[in-house]
């Protein structure tokens, strides 16, 4: 339970993290509480600057029963960074250094407030890179995409965070530093600590430092804009070109056409929209090239394992920064949001086999629901993980229920997931615990127990 801070408990964290780190009233305007609106709420920012600072912030928390919500970019999905009044939100803003790049080793120590572009350029002047990629680069952090085991476009060749982080250090709920800064692949000391808190989004520890796995960057890349009539055939074509001995695809993301077309007028890209026409499913291939000048070599294996396959259609070979782009552009922009705001959104993950009839069911309980309701659906193809929304003219929030039973009921047993890889926070809740077997719920509760005795880490997140 969070007591309201009063003028002691300001003066008190001021002394332990100084005037400067301590942000309330009108003062918080200066953040920008980033995706989800409510994630300021608390109305009362710190933000230190070391992990002592942490540590004795996180041990006065602790005696004076305030909760804390550790944030770091703002740009989860899932509502976990979300506050309210008498809680302390802890940005990580200022633990920002890159503190070592070993190339010899591949890997980086970073602070948590270190964001994924910042990372990437760093390991870039080294030839490495952090082998995980998002759209969020720019703004979500190292410690954010921990939390949550971001996943994104590499998830497929090079895992999830989960995999990336070869050690960490977190401040935990008693104020004591669980270190486990290692930088080598194998370490079997017993549970995995650290594997806990990955994914536990700020609910058992505060992450303030890690050590991220760095792969070799491949700066000379081909890249392909392939239609199939089914995401089946987009599958096949995808494991004859890995399968390919001289092919290395590096991304291999999914549209379903109403997200391609509708993006892709959205924003103008006539030649894009011209190609809407000619499948159901959209593919980009992202290959790696040893010459920039083997391009051609490489389209004519590329094209040779979709035309060995049943459903391929049309194939565009995309050779300047412009055509690049441009297809990353619908691939990334959020312009089906902007024109029909107020969708409901939903992160699944659904075995490749049962791809094409989960959609087309989908589409299907949709339209008995209400047929005005539009389903724009892409994802990350080589992990089978599909970013669904569910919107129309009008949003169709009052619908909520429903539409999530039809999201959700054909998963349930298939082997895939409600959950791909934006995490549970407050947004999921409701599934999990539909879901969520009973020993797995009893596990996670005493997890969190033993973890965090008062509760005051992210309280009410994953589990409410
Ligand atoms: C445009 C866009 C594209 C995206 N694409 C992908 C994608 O492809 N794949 C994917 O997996 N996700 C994606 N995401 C969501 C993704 O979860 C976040 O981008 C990222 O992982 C969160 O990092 P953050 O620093 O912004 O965390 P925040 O939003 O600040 O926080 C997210 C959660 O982590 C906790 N947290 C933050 N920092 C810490 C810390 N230091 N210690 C403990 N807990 C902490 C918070 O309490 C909260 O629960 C996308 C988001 C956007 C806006």
């Amino acid at each position: 339970m969070s007591a309201s801070l009063g003028s002691d408990k300001i003066e008190a964290l001021k002394a332990i993290l100084g005037n400067e780190n301590v942000h309330f009233g009108s003062s918080v305007e200066r953040f920008d509480p980033g995706f989800d609106t409510e994630n300021l709420n608390s109305r009362f920012v710190v933000t230190p600057e070391s992990v002592s600072q942490v540590q004795d912030l996180v041990k006065w928390c602790n005696n004076q029963f305030v909760s804390i919500v550790p944030l770091g970019g703002r740009t989860g999905l899932v509502g976990g960074g979300k506050s309210t009044p008498g809680q302390i939100t802890l940005l990580t803003s200022r633990l920002q250094k890159i503190l070592q790049i070993d190339p010899l080793g591949q890997f980086a120590i970073v602070e948590s407030g270190v964001t994924l572009g910042a990372l990437n350029a760093a390991a870039a002047a080294l030839g490495l890179s952090a082998g995980i990629d998002l759209g969020a680069r720019d703004s979500c952090t190292i410690g954010g995409m921990i939390a949550t085991n971001a996943g994104g476009m590499e998830a497929f060749r090079n895992g999830s965070m989960r995999s990336r982080v070869l050690g960490l250090e977190a401040v935990m709920a008693d104020g004591s530093v669980f270190d486990d800064l290692i930088t080598v692949l194998k370490s079997n000391i017993g549970y995995d600590i650290k594997q806990l808190i990955i994914g536990s989004e700020g609910t058992l520890g505060i992450v303030t430092k890690a050590v991220i796995r760095l792969e070799p960057i491949h700066t000379r890349t081909a890249t392909f804009l392939i239609s199939f009539d089914s995401a089946k055939a987009a599958i096949q074509a995808l494991r004859r070109i890995v399968g390919e001995a001289d092919v290395k695809v590096l991304r291999s993301e999914i549209m379903w056409r109403s997200h391609f077309e509708v993006t892709a007028t959205l924003l103008n890209f006539n030649s894009l929209v011209a190609f809407a026409s000619s499948g159901s499913v959209f593919v980009i291939i992202e290959t790696k090239l040893d010459r920039q000048d083997d391009f051609d070599g490489m389209a004519e294996k590329v094209l040779a394992g979709c035309a060995a396959t049943d459903g391929y259609m049309d194939a565009l070979g995309l050779k300047s920064e412009r055509e690049i782009s441009d297809v990353w552009r619908v691939r990334e922009d959020w312009a089906v949001d902007r024109c029909y705001p107020g969708g409901l959104w939903y992160d699944v993950s659904v075995p490749h086999q049962q791809l094409d009839a989960y959609v087309n069911g989908l589409k299907n309980s949709l339209n008995k629901i209400d047929s005005s309701l539009i389903l724009f659906a892409l994802g990350h193809l080589g992990d089978s993980n599909l970013h669904i929304t569910v919107t129309g003219e009008v949003p169709p929030t009052a619908l909520g229920e429903q539409i999530s039973e039809c999201i959700y009921e054909p998963i349930k047993g298939s082997g895939g997931s409600f959950s791909a890889e934006h995490g549970i926070g407050v947004e999921k809740q409701k599934t999990l615990i539909n879901w969520g077997n009973p020993t797995r719920l009893k596990l996670m509760r005493s997890i969190k127990a033993a973890f965090d005795p008062n509760g005051l880490l992210n309280p009410r997140k994953i589990l409410p």
